[in-house]
């Protein structure tokens, strides 16, 4: 299945037609869109999206997407998970993973504005692919993993270098959760509609041009690994994302460095999901 919020509401997505979900239910599933999220409700989802006549439906206008997860109860980051992003990074490939938060202010819509704050020189992009949480999960293992999502969504995981890496103490978080550094969407896809869920494409472009172009099969740390590792000693919730990280092109290791600016249109495609389109404004 593939959802979608719409004008603020929970929405199926099916042969590009936009199903409200609480009118097509008739007010049996409510319409915030955290309600896909919850795999509670996706076998009657499923049968709902089985019964439903899409072409009674409107046509999907984008202009109306918001963020498919618009209030995760929590967010996290992997610092380096492509080994590609690694050597780039001229560091050592992590034999564990390493994470940052990434809070809910900084979640926006696929074609929302990416705001550079006035004067900051070195905000930088990365196309990700992020997953989300369904159901509780403590303690899951890498076997069982891929059971406690919902799906998984395109994302770009903004970060201030210059606050990332401002010595003496590096800060991750605070330099990748300013608001609007969060961009997801267009959709939540259910992980069964990817033809390999272990091996997606991911692209960012910068103005046209191809900046980065990997495959979540390069991810040092797999989904299920991921999610093993958080869940021992973190207990996640529906809604939940986690930005799995980063192929290699990021703009601060380009030789010139590449970093926003205003004006400038950032494309992040995600096979099976689809492509947002974020303009950066500077202010
Ligand atoms: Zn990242």
């Amino acid at each position: 299945m593939k959802f979608a919020n719409v004008s603020g509401r929970a929405t199926l997505v099916i042969d590009g037609k936009a199903v409200d979900i609480e009118q097509a239910s008739d007010g049996r599933i409510g319409s915030d869109p955290m309600v896909y999220s919850d795999l509670e409700l996706h076998s009657e989802l499923a049968e709902l999206a089985a019964s439903v006549d899409p072409a009674a439906w409107p046509t999907l206008d984008p202009a109306t997407l918001g963020a498919p997860v618009p209030r995760p109860p929590k967010g996290f980051g992997v610092a380096l998970n492509y080994r590609s992003h690694a050597i780039e990074s001229d560091k050592d490939i992590p034999t564990e993973p390493h994470f940052f938060g990434k809070t809910e202010n900084c979640v926006c819509g696929p074609y929302d504005e990416i705001v550079v704050p006035a004067g900051r020189d070195m905000i930088d992009y990365e196309a990700e692919m992020v997953i989300v949480f369904g159901r509780t999960c403590s303690k899951a293992t890498e076997a069982d993993a891929w059971s406690y999502l919902a799906g998984v969504t395109c994302g770009q995981d903004i970060s201030d270098r210059g606050e990332q890496f401002r010595p003496p103490v590096k800060q991750f978080t605070i330099a990748k959760t300013y608001d609007t550094f969060g961009p997801t969407g267009p959709y939540l896809v259910t992980s069964d509609e990817l033809d390999n869920r272990d091996g997606v494409g991911v692209q960012g472009r910068v103005d046209g041009d191809v900046v980065q172009d990997g495959n979540t099969d390069d991810l040092i740390f797999s989904v299920p690994a991921l999610v093993a590792w958080l869940s021992r000693f973190i207990t996640f919730r529906p809604g939940d994302l986690v930005w799995t990280g980063t192929p290699g092109g990021v703009g601060e290791a380009r030789t010139p460095q590449l970093f926003l600016r205003h004006g400038m249109i950032l494309e992040t495609e995600v096979e099976g999901i689809g492509t947002m389109r974020n303009p950066v404004v500077e202010r």
